[in-house]
This record gives structure tokens, C-alpha cells and sequence, in this order.
């Protein structure tokens, strides 16, 4: 009998092209929290925390990677690396991601600030952590694949702007929590004023390629920032629309 073609010669498969497999995901995703808590233990003497709270974790656990890495990535979304996400930007690394959660100590009343939306995938843990999220993203490019990702996941509680996240977003300021994913030289004033007495910030600090610290800083009754240097990272800058032309 006679081969059929497609037999005699099957389709060829692209290098690097890996078929999805749900149930390798999901052990991948099951070895990444294993992965943050290791980091997290790893890194305990500059965070001060020897572990992440339970419900960050969880909410880690919850949001699908995967669905925001390019498609030719997915086969490593669940890697405890970052990767790239167009227009030179990168999704962070898992613990970083988990790690700044957590910093942020957030109550499930609170309303939070991100300024660098990128591909969303931060915003989306923080929708399951804080009853509303705004995000602030200067890259419209960006910005509209995010905001199609967070609306398939159904995440109902979050608001995308476009707009320079050094100006943060007045309009639904006060916030009980700000998290920036790119790194100024200082905490940018507009954002110490948008924190609620009490609020909390968790931002990188530091020059592109230079020495950068993520900074976690707590807004006093007085109005004052106050906090801390925690641990050394690298995160692309926070630019501005000048930068970008
Ligand atoms: N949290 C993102 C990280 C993306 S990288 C994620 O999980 O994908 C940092 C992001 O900050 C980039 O998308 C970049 O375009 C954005 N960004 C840089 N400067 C900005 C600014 N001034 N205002 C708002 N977003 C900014």
C-alpha cells in the first residue's frame, strides 16, 4: 500500500517550535513557586523576609504566564527568568514579580498604583491581590496587547492608562500601594503624593547598567517617605516622552 504524501513527508517541524502541553505547564508553574521560595530564602538577609505571604503566592499560581510571553517564548514562560516583550521591554523575572507583591504588604481593600504596564502580567497578580488596580504604561504599543490579555483573564478590576508614570495618575489617587517596574534615578515627588498616609511604594532605583536597589519606602502620617534600600536588580529605565521620539 502506498504511503499518502503527507506521510512520506510530515510536516516539518521549526526549530525551537514546541506543541503546548498544559499538563507540562503546570508542573513548570509548580516548580517556580518552588523556585521563589528558594530565591526568596536565598535572598533573605537584604529583603528581611524569609518568605512571601501566602496569598501572593497564590496569586501567582492563578495567572497564566504563558499567555503573556510572545508565543514563540511559551515553551519557557514558566522559567524563574525575564524575558523580552517587544520594544526592547521585559516581563520580570517571576520572584522579582512576586517578591515586589509581596513588599507591598497589600490588604484585598486596597488600591494600587503600577506605573510600567508592559505586558501586563504584574498588573494581573495585582488584580488578584487589591480590589482595584490602575496602571500607567508610556508605550502604546504595549499598552493595547495588555489591555487585551487582562480582558480575556475576565480581570474586571483594573484600569490601563496611557500616559508618563513619573506624573503617576492623579485621578484616582490616593493610592494605598504604588509599584513601578522601571528604574528612575529617585522616587518621583508625584508618586510620594499620591500615597495615602501609610501608603506603600516598592520601586527600582539607580542608572540603566548601573548599580539599581529596589527601594520599598512607607508615606508617614507627616506626609515623609520613609524606607529602604533592599536588593540589588536591573530593570530597564523609567523614560520619558522626550526619550521616546
Ligand atoms: N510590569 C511589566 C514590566 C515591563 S518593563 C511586565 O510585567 O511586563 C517596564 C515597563 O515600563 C515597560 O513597558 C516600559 O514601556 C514602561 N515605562 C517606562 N517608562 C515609563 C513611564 N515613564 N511611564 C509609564 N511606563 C513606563
Amino acid at each position: 500500500m502506498c504511503q499518502s504524501r503527507a506521510a512520506r513527508n510530515p510536516p516539518r517541524r521549526r526549530a525551537g517550535a514546541v506543541t503546548p502541553d498544559p499538563a507540562l505547564e503546570a508542573r513548570a508553574l509548580a516548580a517556580l513557586l518552588e523556585a521563589i521560595a528558594a530565591d526568596t530564602r536565598d535572598t533573605a538577609a537584604w529583603t528581611g523576609r524569609t518568605h512571601l505571604a501566602p496569598r501572593v503566592l497564590e496569586a501567582m499560581g492563578r495567572v497564566p504566564r504563558h499567555e503573556f510571553v510572545r508565543p514563540r517564548d511559551r515553551y519557557r514562560a514558566y522559567l524563574n527568568q525575564p524575558l523580552p516583550i517587544g520594544a526592547g521591554q521585559t516581563i520580570s523575572q517571576p520572584f522579582i514579580v512576586a517578591l515586589m507583591t509581596d513588599l507591598l504588604d497589600l490588604d484585598p481593600a486596597d488600591r494600587v498604583l503600577e506605573v510600567g504596564t508592559g505586558c501586563g502580567y504584574q498588573t494581573a497578580v495585582l488584580a488578584h491581590l487589591a480590589a482595584r488596580v490602575d496602571s500607567v504604561e508610556i508605550r502604546p504599543e504595549l499598552a493595547a496587547g495588555a489591555a487585551e490579555r487582562l480582558a480575556a483573564l475576565g480581570l474586571d478590576n483594573v484600569a490601563l492608562h496611557g500616559g508618563d508614570g513619573f506624573a503617576g495618575w492623579p485621578a484616582a489617587a490616593p493610592y494605598d500601594a504604588i509599584m513601578v517596574t522601571a528604574a528612575p534615578l529617585e522616587v518621583p515627588p508625584a508618586l510620594v503624593e499620591q500615597l495615602a498616609p501609610g501608603g506603600r511604594i516598592v520601586i527600582p532605583l539607580g542608572p540603566v547598567g548601573g548599580p539599581q536597589v529596589l527601594y520599598r519606602g512607607r508615606r508617614g502620617a507627616a506626609g515623609a517617605l520613609h524606607g529602604d534600600n533592599l536588593l540589588p536588580v536591573g530593570f530597564v529605565p523609567l523614560v520619558t516622552p522626550d526619550d521616546l521620539v
